[in-house]
């Protein structure tokens, strides 16, 4: 089949390079112009681990391109997803669907024959309809079909998470369309194809559904992380005690700084939004919207309040910028808020990220300083905080930081060491949710 993937971002690159791999023929549009001159001379915009080798592979096989203008991928298509992001609009939380109706309206202009036309970008309940609207308005003689897609993949994952997926849900009514969406997904078909066939609106508020639960599952062991610490309890054992209820289970239940990236935060915001629009409050998601925005300063008290309240002058070693390891994403990272919040109480950061610090660069205040590795951040630091678990923070090495610092204090806000081989090293350890018996 042939696809055009217009948005060629963190989902729209992985989804495009994917359904290439099946041996679909896809298009990859984006209007950045920089972004498509990269990929045409072999360079991966973003860090996603694999990418690069799939991109190559099917480059080289002919059956992925790259383009600025979506005339003729469109014009050719049988699907025609639009991937463009879909940010927080400033002032209200809602979704900003600016860039999918331009989207919508282009492909209008370009279609011919029959076209599915899928929404893979996350947009609000009703979003289809509007699309649709548009589309007739602009071509009332389109043969289109408008479909619901969303997407489920995780960052640093990505490949993997589309390649097998939990599950596909694909909202539309329409015979002609729910025939392309399975052809185009049946190279899945081995793993047994995990295809659901919803609504188109149901098939928008499921992705919606879904974040907020993992953001209110992390938001509660949070705030369990917190008990712990004043109760003398111990937030993984308790984690580990209730995740073992397959009714619960174990995965999105790690304390932390709180969640951050390109989608929970502008995501569940967006829900609570739609829900209070259509008279029907959703007030846990809506708690935890501003539960989750309070705990990434509660992080910064947290290296304060160690170097006993008065930080001004002192120097923090901040290891790990992204919001997660294994991308280079930077959108809503807990990291801006925490070093933001340090450096407005006067102190120095000294920052290391294995991918991220382009990105951090543009989104922290000037005054940082961007080592090359986690030993040169922490070279005189009275403080070294872990607040993304990259891999190559996970086996430090603890007597070369103790000769290179001018405090041992570690504030590790992912739980990666244990309190008492921290002692045991002499350094004063702080975590998340660790109280005295932990
Ligand atoms: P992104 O910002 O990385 O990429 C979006 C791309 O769309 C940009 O490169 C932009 O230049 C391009 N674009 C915008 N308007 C365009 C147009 N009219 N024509 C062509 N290109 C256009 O965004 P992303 O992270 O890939 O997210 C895309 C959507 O997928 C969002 O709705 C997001 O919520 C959703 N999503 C993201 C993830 C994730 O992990 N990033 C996961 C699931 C769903």
């Amino acid at each position: 089949m042939r696809v055009a993937m217009i948005g060629t971002g963190y989902v729209g690159l992985v989804s495009g390079a994917c359904f290439a791999d099946f041996g679909h023929h896809v298009t990859c549009v984006d209007k950045d112009a920089q972004k498509i001159e990269r990929l045409e001379r072999g360079e991966i915009p973003i860090f996603e681990p694999g990418l690069d080798d799939i991109v190559a592979r099917n480059r080289a096989a002919g059956r992925l391109d790259f383009a600025v203008d979506l005339t003729q991928a469109v014009r050719e298509a049988d699907a025609v997803f639009i991937a463009v992001g879909t940010p927080s609009r400033r002032g209200d939380g809602h979704a900003d669907l600016s860039y999918v109706y331009a989207a919508a309206r282009e492909i209008a202009e370009a279609a011919e024959g029959y076209t599915v036309v899928v929404t893979k970008s996350t947009v609000p309940v009703g979003t289809g309809d509007e699309v649709e609207r548009v589309i007739r308005e602009t071509r009332p003689d389109a043969d289109i079909s408008v479909v619901s897609n969303p997407e489920f993949l995780r960052e640093g994952a990505a490949i993997e998470d589309f390649k097998r997926p939990d599950r596909i849900v694909v909202g539309t009514d329409e015979p002609r369309a729910r025939e392309v969406m399975t052809q185009l997904y049946r190279p899945l078909a081995l793993n047994s194809l995990p295809l659901l066939f919803t609504g188109r609106r149901t098939s928008e508020l499921i992705k919606y559904a879904g974040n907020a639960f993992l953001a209110v599952k992390i938001t509660f062991i949070n705030e369990i992380a917190d008990l712990c610490e004043q109760v003398g309890a111990n937030v993984q054992e308790v984690a580990r005690g209730i995740g073992l209820d397959n009714r619960i289970g174990a995965k999105f239940l790690h304390a932390g700084p709180g969640y951050g990236g390109s989608c929970f935060p502008k995501d569940t915001l967006a829900l609570t939004r739609t829900a209070q629009e259509a008279g029907t409050p959703l007030r846990i998601v809506e708690t935890v919207v501003g539960v989750n925005d309070v705990r990434k300063l509660a992080m910064a008290k947290k290296v304060m309040n160690v170097l006993g309240g008065d930080v001004r002058g002192k120097t923090a070693a901040v290891l790990g910028l992204t919001f997660k390891p294994n991308t280079d994403d930077m959108r809503e990272s807990p990291a801006l808020s925490i070093i933001h919040a340090l450096m407005d109480k006067g102190m120095k950061i000294r920052a290391y990220d294995p991918e991220g610090m382009e990105e951090a660069k543009k989104l922290l205040p000037a005054g940082v300083t961007y080592t090359s590795g986690a030993y040169e951040a922490a070279e005189g630091a009275d403080c070294l905080v872990i607040v993304t678990e990259w891999d190559a923070f996970r086996a430090l090495d603890f007597e070369r930081l103790r000769k290179i610092m001018a405090q041992t204090v570690l504030v590790d806000l992912r739980n990666i060491y244990r309190p008492d081989e921290m002692q045991a090293l002499g350094f004063t350890y702080e975590s998340v949710g660790r109280g005295s018996d932990a």
